[in-house]
């Protein structure tokens, strides 16, 4: 897929393309699937030209058109799936993590949201026959929990060279919200030059939730994360790649969320994310995942272990 730049469009100069983009219209798609009343409001422009520029755009990116059912299916046949390393917690998500889909893992400190991620990085690097992509991982840390430690004991308990495995995974820190948004843009040109394949942003949220402080800046905070969502959902697309994102939940009852076991972000994730597993801890290195509102599978959990050698059964 070719991605056309949104200058490209008729009734877009630079002007308007800047603050299309500060507004979180960065790609075509996201302007073929907005309202009038949006996008004139983020562009400072008429409605009326807004429209003319929407239509643009869904020609563009070829959207808004039916297509049949079995068309529909035959897409779906080809999307790839990361084994976990667990074949229960596989077989609650249809087979693995899906790429071009978002996958969030809720939960509390501990649950084991960082480990799955670190077990994703080696095991996208398998061959298909074994699980995985035969692709790269790149990795946005937002809590400094990332251990390539960690990464050598997986990948040694699965017969890879360690050092080979960590030289394809990609890591950043991010220091703030607006540095983790960055770091997508820098992950799309870095994926041309490598197989990427995976992508987690662990986590998702803290820094929002640090930043964000307040019911007044609520609905800024969430039109920037729908924005983040829908970069990390474009990655996907273009590179047929899983997308892993934690979301910390408190223990706590929270004064703006509310219900503990509610994940921070409200509807926006929840709506974006295609996948969503609330872990929690059981006995020892049991833990328990729970599929949460999947549009086709069932609800349902799945029992697995951390253990030193990483996720299993
Ligand atoms: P979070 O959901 O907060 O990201 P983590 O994924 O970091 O939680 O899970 C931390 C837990 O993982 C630890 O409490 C421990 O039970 C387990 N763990 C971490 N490293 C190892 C290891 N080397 N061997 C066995 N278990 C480990
Ligand atoms: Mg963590």
């Amino acid at each position: 897929m070719e991605e056309i730049t949104i200058e490209k469009l008729p009734g877009v100069g630079p002007a308007t393309a800047e603050k299309l983009r500060d507004a979180g219209y960065s790609d075509v798609m996201s302007i073929a699937v907005a309202s009038p009343k949006e996008l004139g409001d983020a562009a400072d422009i008429g409605e009326s030209t807004a429209s003319k520029i929407i239509i643009a755009a869904r020609k563009a990116a070829d959207v808004g058109q039916f297509e049949t059912g079995d068309v529909i299916f035959e897409r779906r046949m080809k999307l790839g799936h990361l084994t976990s390393g667990s074949k229960s917690l596989d077989e609650l998500l249809g087979g693995g993590f899906e790429t071009q889909s978002i996958t969030e893992l809720f939960g509390e400190f501990g649950s084991g949201k960082t480990q799955i991620a670190h077990q994703l990085c080696v095991n996208v690097q398998l061959p298909v026959e074994k699980g995985g992509l035969d692709g790269d991982a790149s990795y946005i840390d937002t809590e400094n929990t990332f251990r390539p430690e960690r990464i050598k004991q997986m990948a040694e308990h699965l017969g890879l060279d360690a050092s080979e495995t960590l030289k394809r995974i990609h890591v950043a820190r991010a220091y703030n919200s607006n540095h983790q948004m960055l770091l997508v843009e820098k992950v799309k040109e870095l994926s041309k030059e490598i197989p990427a394949r995976l992508l987690i942003i662990d986590s998702l949220t803290a820094h929002f939730r640090a930043e964000y402080v307040g019911r007044g800046a609520l609905a800024d905070r969430q039109q920037k994360l729908n924005k983040h969502m829908h970069d990390l959902l474009r990655w996907g697309d273009l590179n047929d790649g899983v997308i892993c994102v934690t979301n910390q939940v408190s223990a706590k009852p929270d004064a703006l969320f509310g219900d503990p076991t509610r994940p921070i972000g409200g509807h926006i994730v929840g709506h974006t994310a295609t996948f969503r597993i609330y872990l929690r801890k059981s006995k020892g290195e049991k833990r328990i995942a729970r599929l949460i509102d999947s549009p086709h599978l069932p609800e349902g959990e799945a029992v697995f272990s951390i253990t030193r050698e990483g996720v299993r059964d």
